[in-house]
């Protein structure tokens, strides 16, 4: 292991400071820009430096991973909802919809509207309630998750809406991998559009995330309205 909590408020200093610099370009607050440390293939000791250093969101991108790890923490006494807020990320399989519906606060990734009937089912047995964010595949990559287009994305919603232990929050995606700045901004941009369209369309769901930016091109996500950054290498160092 070799982060330590110096490293670790060194990494996250900065990360805020670009934050402000790039919400005061955008003519925005940094107040309203969540920071989540994305923790995946990280050990389960990192979460405990991030805790001390001030993070109180997390997210993962598997549900086993996340099971193991934040586990752990709860036999320590470290997991408790009021002061930890653990999001999935990845991509959910309809398989581990119990699992997850026992594991995190809320879904970032449902991309299809039989994963969060899934969820919802689980929910509904453990009478909970759960947030959801539905992801989009803004870049065009044939690898990514995420709905491909506003129509997609809006009758998957119609069905998701009436299920009644999911709140939808708002919008996820995964900005494209890529050097040109101009195309990551743009795939932004577009998110933030449609975010704006369901909030007219839809008043009665309380929209208030727009999750978009990792390490790479956080501060471009600022710049195009983000809410919640994902930050895993620029908090941590590299994966290995
Ligand atoms: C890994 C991951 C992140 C964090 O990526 P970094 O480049 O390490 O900041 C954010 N979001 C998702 C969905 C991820 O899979």
């Amino acid at each position: 292991m070799t982060l330590t909590l110096d490293i670790f408020k060194k990494n996250f200093q900065l990360i805020q400071q670009k934050i402000e610099e790039a919400a005061i370009r955008a003519g925005r607050k940094s107040q309203d820009i969540r920071i989540m440390a994305v923790t995946k293939s990280f050990p389960a000791e990192y979460i405990e430096i991030a805790c001390r250093g001030g993070i109180s969101l997390f997210g993962e991108n598997r549900v086993q991973e996340a099971v193991e790890k934040y586990g752990s923490l709860a036999g320590q006494g470290m997991h408790n909802q009021d002061d930890l807020e653990l999001h999935l990320v990845g991509h959910l399989q309809r398989n581990k919809a119990k699992k997850a519906a026992e594991t995190f606060c809320c879904v970032q990734s449902i991309d299809k509207p039989e994963t969060a009937i899934a969820l919802q089912r689980h929910c509904q047995s453990l009478r909970r309630q759960m947030d959801i964010l539905l992801e989009m595949n803004t870049s065009g990559e044939e690898s990514k998750y995420g709905f491909r287009n506003e129509d997609e994305l809006i009758s998957a919603l119609d069905s998701i809406m009436e299920l009644s232990c999911l709140r939808v929050r708002g919008l996820m995606t995964i900005g494209p991998f890529t050097q040109d700045t101009l195309r990551v901004s743009k795939a932004f941009a577009r998110l933030k559009g449609l975010y704006q369209r369901l909030k007219e369309c839809y008043p009665g769901l309380v929209l208030d995330t727009l999750s978009m930016g990792m390490s790479g091109d956080f501060e471009i996500a600022v710049e195009e309205g983000s809410t919640l950054v994902r930050i895993g290498t620029a908090l941590f160092g590299q994966r290995e």
